[in-house]
């Protein structure tokens, strides 16, 4: 993995190009890593994935606990790995223990030999040393060294101990890793400054390939997470991509980068799509004209809408106007409310190959507004646009922002 800072704008906003061994092209950050359930997107097939937005779609992120039902990690190594497994020879993965999905941190029977995840298939204790060989079987380009992960309201001592021993753990999880792979090392500290300052500056010592930022989205408030995630970058080496997982909302993304952070999670999108939700909002900020976006429809929300309602059974306009996406450019939104209706999986697959096209257009839009020198104007009309729409400006700009 190769990673350089391109441009800078507004003080730590940043893009990158990040570079993986087999992804045909850089990736420019800051950069979408699509969510998967086993190595695959949640419901879009594989003959379909090219028709996303290349190479930005290249980048998956695969828990490899969700293998631990099925096929064992020598199986898996046996079949070449995730990318000859998966018949993805040319996309990058990225791995990370934790999702919000199927498996989830249990922070109460993690102890000192493990980690405790709840999956779908009961709840599993992943000691380092067994993290690792999943890791080396699966071969994934780069993989997020195992975290105690705690929710925002732990008591102090159980928040330092979730840091001594993901610290730990970073400690043997390099010692046992022979396989390759870029290491990025796992950051935790819950929602107190001075642990988030002790675990950064204690993982920036180690020899890591770069940084993943975890421990949020567990219970912290809006308003707390910027200094949270500035006093985490505050100590990190400038040069080493960091990954942030938990924050995936717009107003999310746009605190995490302007905190210096180059990667998120897309499971956001995947709790839309299985709601039958469709993004809506213009991806570009800085170019919002009024007059444009007005919603077809008194009382709907301009961000996102809900196929499932009735008002469009009869609707013939794609999802979003100009969007180029397989979905838009084929399909009504009439079409796909009758698929939800009758419980028709296709639904799912064409609501996620638009908001995923449709969320890679809005990153595009912030590297556009970093490199341009207007990250803060691009950030502050993007969150005065969605808390118009949302009919409560004044307490919403102040949290986002
Ligand atoms: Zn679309």
């Amino acid at each position: 993995m190769k990673f350089a800072v391109k441009a800078w704008s507004n003080g730590k906003a940043r893009t990158g190009i990040l570079q993986l061994g087999n992804c045909p092209a850089s990736i420019q950050t800051p950069a979408l890593l699509l969510s998967t359930r086993k190595g695959l997107p949640h419901f879009i097939p594989p003959d379909l994935l090219p028709s996303l937005p290349f190479p930005h779609s290249h980048l998956l992120q695969v828990s490899p606990l969700h293998f631990l039902e099925g096929l064992s990690p020598k199986t898996i190594s046996s079949l070449g790995g995730l990318n000859q497994m998966l018949g993805l020879p040319d996309y990058a993965f990225a791995a990370v223990a934790r999702d919000s999905m199927q498996s989830l941190p249990e922070y109460n029977s993690t102890n000192k030999i493990g980690a405790s995840f709840q999956t779908r298939c009961g709840r599993f204790l992943i000691k380092p040393v067994d993290y690792v060989e999943m890791i080396s079987c699966m071969r994934p380009n780069v993989w997020a060294t195992l975290a105690d992960e705690v929710p925002a309201w732990v008591p102090e001592k159980r928040n330092k101990t979730s840091v001594d021993r993901t610290v730990r753990w970073l400690d043997e999880c390099i010692a046992l890793s022979s396989a390759g792979g870029a290491i990025l090392g796992s950051i935790v500290g819950g929602s107190d400054v001075e642990e988030r300052e002790r675990c950064a500056q204690e993982v920036a010592r180690r020899s890591v390939s770069g940084y993943l930022i975890g421990g949020f989205g567990l219970g912290e408030s809006i308003e707390e997470r910027p200094a949270l995630l500035n006093a985490v970058t505050d100590m990190l080496q400038e040069e080493k991509p960091r990954f942030v997982c938990g924050l995936g909302l717009p107003e999310e993304v746009l605190q995490g980068v302007a905190a210096g952070i180059d990667l998120f999670d897309s499971e956001y999108i995947y709790h839309l799509t299985l709601g039958g939700i469709a993004l809506t909002f213009p991806p570009c900020g800085v170019e919002i004209n009024a007059s444009e976006f007005q919603p077809s429809y008194i009382g709907i929300e301009q961000t996102k809408i809900n196929l499932r309602a009735t008002i469009y059974r009869k609707d013939t306009s794609p999802i979003f106007e100009n969007c180029g996406c397989y979905t838009c450019q084929n399909h009504t939104r009439a079409y796909i409310n009758h698929l939800l209706n009758v419980h028709e999986m296709l639904a799912h697959i064409l609501l996620e190959i638009h908001n995923t096209h449709h969320y890679l257009s809005f990153f595009k839009s912030i590297r556009e507004a970093i490199e341009a020198g207007e990250f803060d104007k691009f950030r502050h009309r993007f969150i005065e646009s969605r808390c118009e729409s949302d009919d409560h400006p004044a307490v919403a700009v102040a949290a986002c922002v």
